[in-house]
C-alpha cells in the first residue's frame, strides 16, 4: 500500500448544492419527492433532483410525440438542425467547468478526466451536424422507362434515451445529437446516481432555442420512469447504455410493442501482447486501460492474455507502473484515479478478488479498498491478480473496478480462443510489430472495435457498439446515425402507360 501514489484531499471549495428538475415541453418542473445524491471521493450532499415517476414520464413522452407529430423539428432542413447543433456544442465549450465539477463531484472520476469527456462531447455535436446535412437515401432510375424509385430515410420518430452513470455527459451525447440530427424528439433518463450533468446538457438545448418537446428529461429511478419509456405505445424506439441484465429486460418490455431496441452493454475486453510487441507501449497501455475511469469502463481492459515466454518479465512491469498511477482526489487535477461511485459497488468488486484468492489465483499487487487521506475510503487500490484460470469468475465477469486478470497463451490459436472465451463482444486489443498477426486477430476476434497497438482511441467518424451480450446496433458514425431512420420505398409511375388491371371498363 504504502508503495502506490495516492495523493491526499486538496480541501477544494466545494460548488453550492445543484438542484435538479425535469424538463418537459420546454418547461422545468418539479415533482413531490426527490432523491439526493452523496459524492463518492467527499462524503457530502452534492445534487438533490425531483424524483420522476408515471406521471411525468407519460407527460414528457407526450410532449415528444406531439413535437414529432407536428414537424416542428422532424420536418425542417438539415441545415436548421444542424445550425442549432452548432450553437449546442459552442455552448457546451462555454460551460465545460461548471459541467465538469459536478460530473466529477457525482461520479468520482478526476477533473481533467471530466473536462476532456465533457468539452470532448462538443466534437460529438460538431460531427452529428455535419451529417444532419448530409444525409439522404437512394434513386433507382433502372427499373423501366416508365417506374422511378426512390427510398427515402425518415426519421423513426420518438426516441426514448437511458444512460448510465459511469460516462453520463459523454454518452448523452453518442446518442442525443445524433438522435437530434435524424429529426427525432427524444425522452432521456440519466442514472438517478449522476443525473446533474444531464439537466445542465438541458439548460444549453433551452438556451439554444431547441423547440419545446423536441427533448424531454426525466429523472428518476429505472421503474417506474426506464421502464415506462421502454413499453410505451407513444415511443418508437430505445436506445440504451448500461448492464446486460437491464439491457434484456428492457429487450422483454420493448416486445409488447415491437419497439426498435439499441443496446450498448458490458464487456470482458481482453488486451493480448505477443512476443514481439513494443513492450513499452503495450505496458502503458494495460495500465491505462484497467484504471482509466477507476475501471469502471465498458471497454476497461479487464484481462490480459499474454504469451508465456514473456508473461513474468511483462507483468512485473505492469506492477512497477501501476504504483505510478496517481489515486486520490478527484478534484486534483493531477489525480489520474478517483473513487468508487458506490460502496456496494466497491464491496462487489472487492468480492471478486477475495473469490479468486480463494480459488488459487494470487495477488500481486492491491486488492484491498483504499483510504484516501482526508476524504475517506470509497476508493479500490490498484490490483493485478495472476495464477487466473479461465473458468474463474474474475476472467469471465466484468468486474467494473481497478483490477487487473491476467491470463497467458502459447499460440494464436491459443490467444483467438481465450478472447473469445466470454460471452460478451465488445472490443480486443492486439499487440505485435507484425501486421499479419495484428490483422489475423483482427479478423478473428469476435468484438466490435479491435484496437491493434494502441487501446480506446475513439473517433465520431467510427461505429461503436459489441457483438454477442454486449449489445445490438452500433451507436457513432455513420451507422450509428442509421439507427434513429426508418426506410421508405416510394415506387412512382412516370407518364400513363399503366395496363388496366381490369379489362373490361363496360
Ligand atoms: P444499469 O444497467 O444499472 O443502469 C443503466 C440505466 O438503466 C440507468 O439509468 C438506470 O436507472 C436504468 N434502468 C435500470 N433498470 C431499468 C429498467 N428496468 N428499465 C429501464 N431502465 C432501467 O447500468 P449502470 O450500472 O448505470 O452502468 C454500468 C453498466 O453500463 C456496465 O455494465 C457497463 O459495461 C455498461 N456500459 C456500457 C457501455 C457501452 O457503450 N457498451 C458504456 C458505458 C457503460
Amino acid at each position: 500500500m504504502k508503495d502506490l501514489t495516492i495523493t491526499g484531499s486538496i480541501n477544494a471549495e466545494l460548488p453550492d448544492l445543484f438542484t435538479g428538475r425535469h424538463l418537459i415541453d420546454g418547461q422545468w418542473v418539479t415533482s413531490p419527492g426527490s432523491f439526493e445524491r452523496v459524492s463518492p471521493s467527499h462524503g457530502v450532499v452534492v445534487s438533490k433532483s425531483a424524483e420522476g415517476g408515471a406521471d411525468e414520464t407519460i407527460a414528457a413522452i407526450g410532449a415528444a410525440r406531439r413535437s414529432f407529430d407536428t414537424g416542428v423539428w422532424s420536418r425542417i432542413s438539415g441545415k436548421e438542425r444542424a445550425t442549432l447543433l452548432l450553437r449546442v456544442a459552442d455552448l457546451i465549450e462555454a460551460n465545460v467547468d461548471r459541467i465538469a465539477v459536478l460530473e466529477t463531484l457525482e461520479s468520482g472520476k478526476p477533473i481533467s478526466q471530466s473536462r476532456g469527456e465533457v468539452g470532448g462531447a462538443a466534437d460529438l455535436w460538431r460531427y452529428a451536424a455535419s451529417l444532419a446535412r448530409s444525409t439522404h437515401g437512394d434513386s433507382h432510375n433502372t427499373l423501366g422507362q416508365d417506374m422511378l424509385g426512390v427510398v427515402l430515410k425518415q426519421p423513426i420518430g420518438v426516441v426514448s434515451i437511458i444512460t448510465p452513470w459511469n460516462f453520463p455527459f459523454w454518452i448523452l451525447s453518442q446518442k442525443l445529437p445524433f438522435a437530434l440530427a435524424a429529426g427525432c424528439s427524444v425522452v432521456v433518463k440519466p442514472s438517478e446516481v449522476t443525473p446533474s450533468s444531464t439537466v445542465m446538457m438541458g439548460e444549453l438545448l433551452v438556451e439554444a432555442e431547441l423547440p419545446a418537446g423536441v427533448c424531454n428529461i426525466v429523472l428518476g429511478y429505472g421503474d417506474p420512469v426506464g421502464s415506462l419509456m421502454s413499453t410505451h405505445d407513444d415511443v418508437d424506439m430505445v436506445t440504451f447504455t448500461g448492464s446486460t441484465t437491464v439491457g434484456k429486460k428492457i429487450t422483454e418490455a420493448s416486445a409488447g410493442t415491437l419497439k426498435k431496441v439499441a443496446l450498448e452493454l458490458g464487456g470482458k475486453n481482453a488486451q493480448v501482447i505477443f512476443p514481439d510487441a513494443d513492450i513499452d507501449s503495450a505496458v502503458d497501455a494495460v495500465v491505462f486501460g484497467v484504471y482509466f475511469n477507476v475501471g469502471q469502463c465498458c471497454n476497461a481492459s479487464s484481462r490480459i492474455i499474454v504469451h508465456a515466454d514473456i508473461a513474468d518479465d511483462f507483468v512485473a512491469r505492469v506492477v512497477t507502473l501501476s504504483r505510478k498511477v496517481k489515486f486520490g482526489d478527484p478534484l486534483d487535477p493531477e489525480t489520474q484515479v478517483g473513487a468508487i461511485v458506490t460502496p456496494d459497488h466497491n464491496a462487489k468488486i472487492d468480492g471478486y478478488v477475495k473469490a479468486a484468492q480463494a480459488e488459487g489465483a494470487s495477488v500481486v499487487l492491491g486488492g484491498d479498498r483504499l483510504a484516501v487521506p482526508g476524504l475517506g475510503d470509497q476508493f479500490y487500490q490498484p490490483t493485478i491478480v495472476t495464477d487466473v484460470t479461465p473458468d474463474m469468475a474474475i476472467a469471465t465477469d466484468e468486474v467494473f473496478g481497478p483490477v487487473l486478470s491476467v491470463l497467458r497463451f502459447d499460440s494464436m490459436e491459443d490467444a483467438i480462443a481465450l478472447t473469445n472465451a466470454s460471452t460478451y463482444g465488445l472490443s480486443a486489443g492486439v499487440w505485435s510489430e507484425n501486421v499479419h498477426t495484428c490483422l489475423e486477430f483482427a479478423r478473428r476476434a469476435e468484438v466490435g472495435t479491435v484496437w491493434t497497438n494502441t487501446w480506446m482511441d475513439g473517433f465520431p467518424e467510427l461505429a461503436f457498439g459489441g457483438m454477442k451480450q454486449s449489445g445490438q446496433g452500433r451507436e457513432i458514425g455513420k451507422y450509428g446515425f442509421e439507427e434513429y431512420f426508418e426506410v421508405k420505398s416510394v415506387v412512382m409511375r412516370v407518364g400513363r402507360s399503366r395496363e388496366n388491371w381490369v379489362k373490361d371498363r363496360g
